[in-house]
């Protein structure tokens, strides 16, 4: 029996050597790949759908990249129809983290490997790999730049003289994006002592989680929050000094909510508001000295490292990952390729999104 045994693991071993990590067919020359988005609203995905499908391309596979407009179960549907069509890879951008199960088990049946993309695959085990930015950092980053607009903190990240105190209010992402929670975490550890020493005040007290999420980072949604905050916390004579908020479009509609109760003059400037991904929208309010600062998150090098693993996969190699313990998705700790994001302002754009050709000067007139 021992011998039996033996002989069907060297013989199993032997026709998974050349494929090791790799998807298990043998040829996967020109195979397709899925790509699922989950919405044009936002120009940063038209972007890193735009970046996967020309760098799969250019690599020789044939691709199906379809926007799941901010619909689950659209999006469920899409990568149905990929796993149909015998896409070898997937590559999700998910818009409910959690919500991809029935598809995920599907795809590990047919032997399809999976990449999580930007956005983590939750509450399963078939999320083969994660490529992302640092989400915890892309917090503390947002933080960061809160404090420095405020004057608390000087340019090299250290503490000032400056006493405050300081209004703010803070903003979160969908729920069921698990960025949303480490952008938050990240934000809030850098707040903590500033809050704790009465520097920084949440005059609403909504300083959890819960209270400023906001569903599928709707732009209206936030505005509709900014309006209720103002309203509640700072009609008497209470200014706001300083708006968390994680990403652009949002920022947009905090922004136009302040606006329409009378920020933004020489009298009462605009609080200092964060974002992120250097929407072209956000980088202009940034130019006008609206906006302060945005988190700029190259989404070609993280569209290449996409396409860098899912082509390892396709051809039997084992992807390059650069953290095995950050990203537990509640069944296991999936293995992850990050990038470091980088702050924007009014100081640095010009070096940082044109000089390295994200934008072009004109795409920011
Ligand atoms: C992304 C952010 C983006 C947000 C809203 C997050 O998952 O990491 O870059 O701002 O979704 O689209």
């Amino acid at each position: 029996a021992v011998g039996i045994a033996f002989s069907l693991a060297a013989c199993s071993a032997g026709g998974r050597a050349s494929t090791e990590g790799g998807t298990s067919s043998g040829d996967n020359k020109g195979a397709l790949v899925g790509v699922a988005m989950p919405t044009k609203v936002s120009e940063r995905w038209i972007k890193d759908g735009d970046a996967v499908k020309s760098d799969l391309e250019k690599a020789g596979y044939k691709v199906d990249l379809e926007y799941g407009d901010n619909k689950v179960q659209q999006q469920a549907q899409q990568v149905s129809n990929m796993i149909t069509k015998g896409a070898k890879v997937l590559i999700i951008a998910s818009i409910d983290g959690g919500a991809l199960s029935d598809q995920l088990d599907a795809a590990a049946k047919a032997g399809i490997k999976v990449i999580s993309y930007d956005r983590l695959l939750t509450g399963n085990k078939n999320v083969d790999y994660y490529v992302s930015f640092d989400n915890y950092k892309v917090g503390v980053d947002q933080a960061t730049s809160l404090l420095t607009g405020l004057g608390l903190v000087d340019a090299d990240g250290k503490k000032t003289d400056k006493k405050g105190p300081f209004n703010i209010e803070v903003f979160a992402g969908s729920l069921d994006d698990n960025n949303a929670g480490f952008f938050f975490n990240g934000a809030m550890d850098t707040l903590k002592p500033y809050l704790a020493d009465g520097t920084l005040k949440i005059q609403s007290g909504q300083d959890q989680l819960s209270q400023a999420a906001t569903q599928q980072w709707d732009p209206a949604t936030a505005k509709a929050r900014m309006q209720n905050l103002i309203a509640k916390s700072y009609s008497g004579g209470t200014t706001l000094n300083g708006v968390l908020s994680p990403y652009d479009g949002m920022s947009i509609g905090i922004i136009s909510a302040l606006q329409g109760a009378g920020y933004g003059t020489s009298d009462r400037p605009l609080p200092i508001v964060t974002g992120q991904d250097a929407e072209a929208a956000s980088v202009k309010s940034i130019i006008a000295g609206q906006q302060y600062s945005t988190i700029y998150k190259d989404t070609r090098k993280l569209a290449k490292q996409s396409v860098t693993m899912a082509e390892d996969l396709l051809t039997g190699k084992k992807p390059e990952v650069n953290d095995t313990k950050s990203y537990d998705n509640k069944v296991k700790v999936v293995p992850t390729y990050l990038f470091q994001p980088t702050v924007v302002t009014k100081d640095n754009y010009k070096s940082v999104l044109i000089d390295s050709g994200y934008y072009t000067e004109a795409d920011l007139k």
